[in-house]
């Protein structure tokens, strides 16, 4: 505990406090993270009295590059020093209207600062000052709550979830991050207050869900905002994937909780965020396209396709990014069954071929996937599948290594196509062009120059077209 209070940091703002005489905290997550052994860079400093001025003290004795930032609005200053960001702030008293997550604040004590506080295990102190330096003020018993690994509110929980439902995500975003259990009352009141959460902004929403989607197990979050009642207005197209239906005896899968246990599979494997929303949204469109036929049970016809097109409301509606990261998982969750077919038949060069092209620069992140989404509880099945990807992916390193069709750019241009045959741009040249790529990934010719311009000339006169002299 003390070693980190070692740091000169913690003796230099005590001697400030005690030359203004300012009862001064560390406190939060900070002191948590002491605890739990875990690396934090965000030192929370409390102070009975000016934020500001402690900082303003603190800062001409250390001398921070660059120097101490204020916001003065919200009574707080900040600052950088040995790649930890330092935050001041006067101990305050908060209280709350209905319509609004943000508070009414006054000057308060460190009781009353630690009142405000979302959880026990959020709420503890550590002394500064000299006469109490190290000393933790704990007054909800965070400490055995750590131990315990339980999450709950300082004060009566359906307050501190209607006052802030934010805090509604923090539950369950800390009890996924660290494995801890969410106590029960503390639950039921989440589940009772889940429609305040249409209070909080998107941005604040999603901050909290990629932390769930990051974690070591996802599902734990994804199950308890399934259970409170949250999933289904935060993320309803992931709501819709629950239930199994039955016609004549046959079942399919649940694929909530498949798609939760592909992205607990997937987790060990990649801290790619978006290669993780591709897990989750692998599936998305299965309930819009299933189908139950006669004679072949469950079918989701072409449900990658359709998840595709589904990507780009949801992402706009979370706040997520409309750039080349939702390509990407655009890409992932239209290709994710690709390899899985190809696994199924005989695995020939030219399947591989168009496979690596379709896929770039994605191809091991799409293999990735794939194995993550055999859940298969039949051991022989996962067997068989798993050797095939072998198969697949010593080909794909063969045929990579051969032919380097990974980043693909056709050996002859349009340009060169028109200017050997003297064409404005027309359909013919698209033509010649989707030829030669096709007789390169169907390995009818290798990927150079020669015999790409062979090849041209080939299919051009078939086309009726001559050289230009
Ligand atoms: P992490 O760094 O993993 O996000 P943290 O607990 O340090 O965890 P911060 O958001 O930096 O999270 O918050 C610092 C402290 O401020 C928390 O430990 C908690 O005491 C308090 N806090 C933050 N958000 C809230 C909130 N919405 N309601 C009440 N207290 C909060």
């Amino acid at each position: 505990m003390n070693k980190k209070l070692s740091l000169k940091i913690f003796s230099d703002i005590s001697k400030v406090a005690d030359e203004m005489q300012q009862e001064t905290y560390v406190i939060g997550g900070f002191v948590r993270d002491i605890f739990l052994n875990r690396p934090s860079k965000d030192i929370d400093i409390v102070t009975v009295g000016s934020g500001i001025e402690l900082a303003k003290k603190v800062a001409k004795k250390l001398k921070p590059r660059p120097g101490v930032n204020i916001f003065k609005n919200f009574g707080t200053a900040m600052l950088k020093y040995k790649g930890m960001d330092i935050e001041f702030v006067g101990a305050r008293k908060e209280s709350y209207q209905r319509d609004s997550r943000k508070p009414i604040v006054e000057n308060g004590s460190l009781n009353d600062d630690q009142n405000r506080r979302d959880f026990t295990i959020n709420a503890l102190a550590l002394g500064l000052n000299q006469n109490n330096f190290g000393k933790m003020v704990d007054p909800f018993n965070g400490v055995e709550d750590l131990e315990n690994k339980i999450i709950k509110t300082p004060l009566e929980p359906s307050i501190t979830f209607s006052d802030d439902p934010l805090r509604i995500m923090r539950a369950i975003r800390f009890s996924t991050q660290l494995g801890f259990e969410i106590q029960t009352e503390t639950m039921q009141a989440i589940a009772k207050n889940r429609e305040r959460i249409k209070i909080v902004s998107e941005e604040r929403i999603i901050d909290e869900l990629n932390k769930i989607v990051l974690s070591p197990k996802p599902s734990i979050g994804f199950k308890l905002l399934e259970e409170t009642g949250l999933l289904e207005i935060i993320f309803p197209e992931l709501f819709k994937l629950k239930g199994i239906e039955k016609v004549k005896g046959i079942s399919h899968k649940d694929n909530f909780y498949h798609t939760i246990e592909v992205l607990d599979r997937i987790a060990p494997n990649t801290e790619n965020l978006w290669l993780r929303w591709s897990a989750l949204l692998h599936d998305i469109a299965k309930p819009a396209t299933k189908k139950f036929i006669e004679g072949q049970g469950w079918t989701f016809y072409a449900h990658n396709f359709v998840g595709v097109k589904m990507i780009p409301k949801i992402f706009r509606r979370m706040k997520l990014p409309l750039n080349d990261k939702m390509k990407y998982v655009q890409k992932m969750v239209q290709l994710h069954m690709r390899p899985i077919v190809l696994s199924e038949d005989e695995i020939t060069d030219s399947a591989v071929r168009r496979l690596l092209f379709e896929a770039g620069d994605g191809i091991d992140d799409l293999m990735t996937l794939c194995e993550a989404d055999i859940t298969s509880k039949n051991p022989d099945k996962v067997k068989r599948y798993m050797k095939n990807f072998k198969i697949v992916r010593q080909k794909l390193k063969e045929i990579e290594e051969k032919d380097a069709i990974r980043n693909f750019q056709p050996p002859v241009t349009g340009e060169l196509i028109m200017q050997t045959f003297g064409l404005a741009p027309c359909k013919e040249v698209g033509l010649i062009k989707d030829a030669i790529k096709d007789a390169i990934l169907d390995g009818e010719i290798h990927n150079n120059f020669e015999e790409a311009h062979d090849f041209m000339i080939q299919k051009a006169s078939e086309l009726g077209l001559k050289k230009k002299d």
